[in-house]
């Protein structure tokens, strides 16, 4: 990290106005000014800036300037004290199934394949409808912002609704069509659930907070042709595309079996190795695939947690990932299976996993596993030009965390801090997009006591429909 005293470097953007403001009222459309001073800020820029009683200018939906401690303020901006917090950018969760918050700690404990088969697939065909998806991705969407996440990755069904809870609750999003083999919640086939694939990309083009892409749920759940359909609409639009892989010790021969091909080569056969495209998990890549995944410019989410909680006998080769170059970001996974949302409890997990399953305790520091959740998250779903760092030109998504308490104290690295103690609570003022969506701990854009109770209203009918499906299958 790099700590700058003096404003001698010329942080602070000079901007149009700001030098005489006070009364400013420009006459075309005045974008609203927030500064954000007294915090330290942790820029994520490329040369790991910090700036301690430094200031972000906030104008519009975008950061306007960077100040460290010494540097003039413009005048007459309305301010937001952040005097003992630190200010980082959102955090970047790149894979997840937002609405399965409804059958959080439904069925725990275990494998993966009876967990899917037994419990969740079952549950999934009987209730995942429209209203069932609205109101889990809004839960979702509130636990995340209010953790500090402000963009996440979403790969379920019925995405006009996903859509439409992320941007009622004000986070940004990937999101969009997802074909699976088996008759699925909203479409029977693949062919079907990519027949309004097409206008849905067109429905959301330069939304100023969703950001449309497509899915396949994996190869063993998936044939290889309607994965190849699902990467092309994503192609075609220039946007992300997620595919579930190698997840399972026993995943790749499993799919070798019934395709001839190991699934990094069945994806790079259809192109489907390129930026923007999600692998999530990749916890048994192969020295071989990941040779491949570089070359193509995949990213690959990396989710501890739940891989750890389904029995993954080894950890995702993140190191070998990130030195040959691949962007990974990190990932809750859906709640069903880890079962929280909250970002920093997946960066602790993350830094103490790869120390552990290497017996190396300089693997993963926390400033790398930082960058995962934020820069190298943005790159993984190719967002690095809009989000991921606090540079000036960037979407203003921005995260104060509150460092004023015993075990937050002393602060000597930012970096240990944010990775190894702060917990999604310590989290009190989200922006996104410039707009405050979560002050002094409380969301602003929804009511969440409306959606708590919804949510229990749906574990109601999910636990009847649970106990029927097990009676019958007896
Ligand atoms: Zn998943």
């Amino acid at each position: 990290m790099t700590s700058i005293p003096t404003h001698s470097l010329l942080l602070a953007v000079p901007l149009a106005g700001v030098a005489c403001s006070g009364s400013e009222a420009p006459a075309a459309q005045p974008a609203e000014r927030l500064l954000i001073d007294g915090g330290t800020v942790v820029v994520m820029d490329d040369a790991g800036t910090i700036l301690e009683g430094g200031a972000v200018l906030v104008e519009g939906d975008r950061i306007a300037g960077l100040f460290d401690r010494a540097a003039p303020r413009p005048a007459g901006i309305p301010t937001l004290d952040a005097t003992g917090q630190l200010v980082i950018p959102g955090l970047i969760n790149t894979h997840g199934h937002a609405a399965m918050s409804l059958l959080r700690g439904l069925a725990d404990d275990l494998p993966l394949m009876e967990w899917l088969e037994q419990n969740i697939f079952p549950a999934e065909a009987e209730l995942v409808a429209p209203d069932f998806v609205y109101w889990g991705t809004l839960l979702s969407s509130i636990e995340m912002l209010k953790s500090g996440t402000t963009t996440f990755t979403d790969m379920y069904y019925f995405p006009d609704d996903v859509a439409r809870a992320t941007i009622e609750a004000g986070i940004r999003a990937v999101v969009g069509p997802n074909v699976i083999g088996f008759p699925a919640p909203d479409f029977e086939t693949p062919e079907e659930s990519l027949a309004e694939a097409d206008a849905f990309m067109e429905r959301y083009r330069d939304h100023p907070l969703l950001i449309a892409g497509t899915a396949a749920h994996a190869l063993y759940t998936t044939p290889l042709e309607p994965t190849r359909a699902a990467f092309e609409v994503a192609e075609r639009h220039n946007a992300p595309f997620q595919i579930h892989v190698v997840e399972a010790r026993d995943e790749d021969e499993r799919i070798e079996a019934a395709i001839g091909m190991r699934t990094i080569d069945a994806l790079d056969s259809i192109g489907a190795l390129r930026p923007g495209t999600v692998l999530a998990h990749g916890t048994y890549l192969s020295d071989e695939d990941i040779r491949k995944v570089a070359a193509g410019g995949a990213g690959v989410a990396h989710n501890p947690e739940s891989n750890m909680k389904l029995g993954g006998d080894r950890a995702a080769p993140v190191e070998v990932l990130l030195a040959a170059g691949v962007p990974v970001g990190l990932g809750t996974d859906g709640p069903a299976s880890n079962n929280d949302l909250d970002m920093f409890g997946e960066m602790d997990t993350a830094a103490k996993l790869h120390k552990f399953a290497t017996g190396d305790p300089t693997a993963l520091p926390a400033e790398t596993v930082f960058r995962m959740a934020t820069t190298y998250g943005a790159r993984v779903l190719n967002q690095q030009d809009h989000i991921g760092s606090l540079d000036v030109g960037k979407k203003a998504d921005i995260v104060l965390v509150e460092t004023r308490r015993a075990g937050m104290t002393p602060l000597y690295r930012p970096y240990s801090q944010l990775v190894y103690v702060t917990r999604g609570s310590d989290v009190r003022t989200v922006l996104v997009n410039g707009r405050i969506v979560v002050r002094d701990g409380e969301i602003t854009t929804v009511n969440e006591d409306e959606v708590m109770e919804k949510a229990r209203g749906f574990a109601d009918q999910i636990r009847e429909v649970v106990a029927r499906v097990k009676a019958q299958a007896k």
